[in-house]
């Protein structure tokens, strides 16, 4: 209730507090359960909130119908498998709650996609998605890859479909949280999932990445979010728009370039255990070549194909040098 209270002083709307709470490891505080129903009623009634929890099954969907919960959302544990989606899918049928379903741990698109189908054929009408990145083995600074580029996928077949992202998880730490909360306003995506607590060092799930509603208070405060209403659709928000993507590819690319580096160190040292030498000018005609081949298919200019070729070549030479 403090958390409740607070967050209703710094003007926000809907409470969201997971119940059932599927963890990854057993022994973690895996929620209060069906108890807490009267606790969000209570802060709901006290407070004027929306209230929102998770749902991993049929019996949990019937409860919160129950009770009248405003809004409902499926986890990334959960979405990830369609029996569990559509059993709770069947639950809804005939009622109009809105449900958010969060991306599944693996970035697979179409299983993301499929979950929102069999709501959408059980007739649940307000669907909407969350963004919680996805499980990664690249060291990555957050502990979830963002998966921006997934996002835009997404976004760009169902333009109408609300879309929210939690930086929280994504970020798994707190002080990460600004940057995916701008970079997700930057994309032009609807709106944030974000967790606090009065007391982080005291919350029972998750305390790294918990803000306190003063903290979440000042970073909304910071954040620059562009109008997307279409009147409003100037020059300037569009170009915003489309550089927020060409931001995301460029991550790529340059990740891409990391993953090739390091595989360079692997050739170097190959090729110095078997006592070869670095420069093989008939593989790196070859790799040219292909190269070139390829940027035609792709309607790319063969100067730029050639040109980047080259300077990555040349940094790939200097790379297996220096690990000489
Ligand atoms: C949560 O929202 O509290 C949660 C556990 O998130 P996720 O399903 O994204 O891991
Ligand atoms: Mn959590």
């Amino acid at each position: 209730m403090d958390t409740a209270r607070a967050l209703k002083d710094i003007g926000i709307g809907v409470l969201r507090a997971g119940l059932w709470k599927p963890r990854t490891h057993p022994g973690s505080f895996e929620g209060v359960g069906e108890q807490g129903l009267a606790w969000l009623l209570k802060a709901r009634e006290e407070l004027g909130l929306r209230i929102c929890t998770e749902v991993v099954s049929a019996r949990h969907v019937q409860e919160c119908l129950r009770c009248g919960v405003d809004l409902l959302w499926i986890g990334a544990r959960t979405t990830g498998n369609p029996f569990l989606v559509q059993e709770i899918a069947d639950t809804l049928s005939g009622h109009d709650i809105p449900v958010l379903v969060k991306n599944p741990l693996n970035p697979d698109l179409d299983l993301w996609i499929g979950a929102l189908e069999r709501l959408s054929r059980a007739g649940v009408r307000k669907l909407g998605v969350v963004l919680r990145g996805f499980s990664s083995r690249d060291s990555i600074a957050y502990r979830n890859d963002p998966g921006w580029k997934l996002a835009i996928d997404l976004r760009t077949r169902y333009p109408e479909m609300a879309f929210f992202v939690d930086p929280s998880h994504m970020a798994g730490e707190r002080r990460y949280i600004r940057e995916l909360s701008q970079r997700a306003m930057d994309l032009g995506l609807d709106g944030l999932m974000i967790e606090s607590h009065c007391c982080p060092e005291k919350a029972w799930s998750d305390a790294s990445q918990q803000l306190t509603p003063q903290a979440l208070k000042e970073l909304l405060e910071g954040l620059v979010v562009r109008k997307t209403s279409s009147e409003s659709l100037s020059y300037k928000e569009s170009i915003e728009a489309l550089r927020a993507r060409i931001d995301v590819i460029d991550e790529d690319l340059l990740r891409l370039l990391r993953d090739r580096m390091e595989i360079s160190r692997q050739v170097a040292a190959c090729k110095r255990e078997h006592n070869v030498a670095i420069l093989q000018a008939e593989r790196w005609e070859h790799v040219l070549e292909s190269a070139l081949e390829s940027g035609r298919e792709l309607g790319l200019s063969e100067a730029a194909v050639r040109a980047i070729m080259t300077a990555i070549h040349e940094e790939s030479v200097r790379v297996q040098k220096l690990s000489l």
